[in-house]
Parts: C-alpha cells; sequence; structure tokens
C-alpha cells in the first residue's frame, strides 16, 4: 500500500505558512514504513529540532482505478479515518528554500499516524465532517470538510491521472490551521465528527 497526501488544502493553513493558494492539489507520497498505527507513541526522530503536527482527514481507497472521473471517484473510497501527517519542519523549510523534494521532511519512519477508519455512510460528508487535535486537553487545530479547497472526489480524481490507485491505499487530506510543534511528554487526541478516534503520545 502507499500513502498519498495533499499539501496546502485550506486557506487558513496556507495563509498561516505563507504559501500561495495552488491552481491544482499538491501531492506527495509516505512509504508503507511511515505508517504509525494502533495508538502507538511517536518517538521524535534526532534529525529534526522541530517536528510540526498536522491533524487531517485520511481516506480508504477501496477499488483499484485509473482516470477515475470526479463523478464515480466517491465508489473509490468506502471509509474515513483522521490522521496526523507529521513533519520535520526545519528541514521542510530548507528543502523548500533549495527547491529540492519534500520526502526527507515528510516520509521518514512513523510519519504516519492512522486512526481505525469508519464506514463512510456513517458520516455527513455532503453537510461536511468536522475534526480537530487536542494538544495535552487544549484545542489547537480545527477543521472541516466542506472547507477544503479540493474535495475528496477531486483529489481521487486528480491523483489518480497520475498514479493507480489501489485497495487499502491511504490518503491525507490537508490540514487546517493550528499546525505547530510536538516535544517529548506531549499528548495528542485527534477528534472525527466529535469521536477521539486517535491518541498519541510523543517520546
Ligand atoms: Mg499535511
Amino acid at each position: 500500500m502507499k500513502i498519498i497526501c495533499i499539501g496546502r488544502n485550506y486557506y487558513s493553513h496556507i495563509k498561516e505558512l505563507n504559501n500561495e493558494i495552488p491552481a491544482e492539489p499538491i501531492f506527495f507520497i509516505k512509504p508503507d514504513t511511515a505508517l504509525l498505527i494502533s495508538n502507538r507513541p511517536f518517538y521524535i526522530p534526532e534529525f529534526s529540532k522541530e517536528i510540526h503536527y498536522e491533524v487531517e482527514l485520511i481516506l480508504k481507497i477501496c477499488k483499484s482505478g485509473k482516470y477515475i472521473n470526479e463523478k464515480f471517484a466517491l465508489n473509490y473510497y468506502n471509509k474515513i479515518g483522521i490522521g496526523i501527517d507529521f513533519t520535520a519542519r526545519d528541514i521542510q523549510r530548507l528543502h523548500q528554500a533549495k527547491g529540492l523534494p519534500w520526502e526527507k521532511s515528510k516520509a521518514f519512519d512513523y510519519s504516519a499516524a492512522v486512526s481505525d477508519f469508519i464506514d463512510k455512510s456513517l458520516l455527513p460528508i455532503d453537510k461536511g465532517i468536522p475534526f480537530s487535535l487536542k494538544l495535552n486537553g487544549i484545542t489547537v487545530q480545527e477543521g472541516n470538510s466542506k472547507e477544503m479547497i479540493f474535495s475528496f472526489n477531486q483529489i481521487i480524481s486528480y491523483i489518480s491521472q497520475f498514479i493507480t490507485l489501489r485497495m487499502g491505499d491511504i490518503i491525507f487530506t490537508g490540514t487546517p490551521s493550528g499546525v505547530g510543534q510536538v516535544k517529548i511528554g506531549d499528548e495528542l487526541e485527534a477528534f472525527l465528527n466529535g469521536e477521539r478516534l486517535l491518541k498519541c503520545k510523543i517520546k
């Protein structure tokens, strides 16, 4: 399986990092070795001095597809969860300034924390799915799928023009504002539609 992540999909987050609003979805990949499951702790890697959390809605792909039409994209994911896209912001900043790839800052081991998934029929996709992140009990990020620049269907259709999607792939759909640094001893809790689905201790 692979993990495909969308960058810059919420205006509020683009503003806080002083980035440009993209005309098309921006995506990058994390390998399967990036997965962090079952509420396991996240260990701050020694190569970064500034690991950030980014809470994101995540989609589970249920069917192989290439050149997926936006109209049918809904049939290609069956479950939604919540994830944290851990990012070495210091390395990303350096690489961005030099025009280098993001992988070193984004694709490292255990950089993709994922919750259990919920059947999409149980979530208010049309109305908008609220989600949030607490850091040590205080809400630091809040978003709603209706605030996304590119919708779930647009994202799936767009990615599949370049990369075949397969059953089991996971898509991270972007983070709203409020990203910030974690330190040893912190505890993150991520909520999907009001339900706490993910917990992650920082070590
Ligand atoms: Mg992200």
